[in-house]
C-alpha cells in the first residue's frame, strides 16, 4: 500500500485530504507543523508528499528542498495563493506538481494517483531491468547470471556462462572458434581455441538432452558453432 505524508497546518483541510486519500486506498499520515513534517519526511518512509507552503516552523519551500536533497519521492505543493505557486515553480525546488487552494478532493486524488504511477514506472523499470533470454526450455537470466533448463537450475562456470550467453544473444550466427575465443577470453589469457571446444562440451552436457544431437548449440563442421533458434 502506498503511504502518503500530508504536511498541513490547517487541521480541517488536512483531515479532508486524509479522508479522501484513505477512501482511495492510501495509507496517510498528517503532520500539522513544519518541524514534525520535515523530520517525518526525511525518515524515507513515504511514497508521496503533500506539502502546504505556509507552515509554522519550517515552511514548505524548505521541506521540499531538503526532501529533494535526499530522495526522488513525488512532491505535491499546495498553496492558497496563485502567486506562491508561480514563485515555487520559479525557484525550481523540484516539486512534481502544484495545487491552488481551494481544490476539489477528487482533483487531489487524481493527481496523487498520476504521480505515484509515474514514479512506480520509473523505479519499477529499474528493478525489472534483468535481461532474460528464453529459448524453448532454456532460460538465461543474464543479469543475475542464472540458467534454467526445463525449469531446473544449472550451475555454470564464469566462462561457460559467458560463452553460452554470447551465443544465445546472437542466435543463428555462426562463429568460428577463434572468434569465440577472442570474444570470451582476453587476448592475453593462456589457452587456445581448444579451450572453446572443451567449454562447448561442458555447456552441452548441462543444456542438451542428447549431446550427440544438440538442439541448442550446433556444430558447423569446418567453421564453428551457432546457437539454433
Ligand atoms: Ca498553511
Amino acid at each position: 500500500m502506498n503511504k502518503i505524508l500530508i504536511v498541513e497546518d490547517e487541521v480541517a483541510i488536512a483531515e479532508l485530504e486524509k479522508d479522501y486519500l484513505e477512501l482511495s486506498g492510501f495509507e496517510v499520515e498528517v503532520a500539522n507543523d513544519g518541524e514534525v513534517g520535515l523530520t517525518k519526511a526525511l525518515s524515507g518512509d513515504y511514497d508521496l508528499f503533500i506539502l502546504d507552503l505556509m507552515l509554522p516552523g519550517v515552511d514548505g519551500f524548505e521541506i521540499c528542498r531538503q526532501i529533494r536533497d535526499k530522495m526522488n519521492t513525488p512532491i505535491l505543493m499546495v498553496s492558497a495563493k496563485k502567486d506562491d505557486i508561480d514563485k515555487i515553480r520559479g525557484l525550481g525546488l523540484g516539486a512534481d506538481d502544484y495545487l491552488t487552494k481551494p481544490f476539489s478532493p477528487s482533483e487531489l486524488v487524481a493527481r496523487v494517483k498520476a504521480h505515484l504511477s509515474r514514479y512506480d514506472r520509473l523505479t519499477g523499470s529499474a528493478a525489472e531491468a534483468n535481461r532474460v533470454i528464453e529459448i524453448r526450455g532454456l532460460k538465461i537470466d543474464t543479469t543475475a547470471r542464472r540458467v534454467w533448463v526445463n525449469g531446473e537450475e544449472k550451475t555454470f562456470t564464469t566462462k561457460e556462462f559467458d560463452l553460452l550467453t554470447f551465443l544465445a544473444s546472437h542466435p543463428n550466427h555462426v562463429y568460428s572458434k577463434e572468434e569465440l575465443f577472442r570474444e570470451i577470453w582476453d587476448m592475453e589469457s593462456i589457452g587456445d581455441i581448444a579451450t572453446v571446444t572443451v567449454h562447448i562440451k561442458k555447456i552441452r552436457e548441462k543444456i542438451e538432452m542428447d549431446t550427440s544431437n544438440p538442439q541448442y548449440i550446433e556444430t558447423i563442421w569446418g567453421v564453428g558453432y551457432r546457437f539454433k533458434v
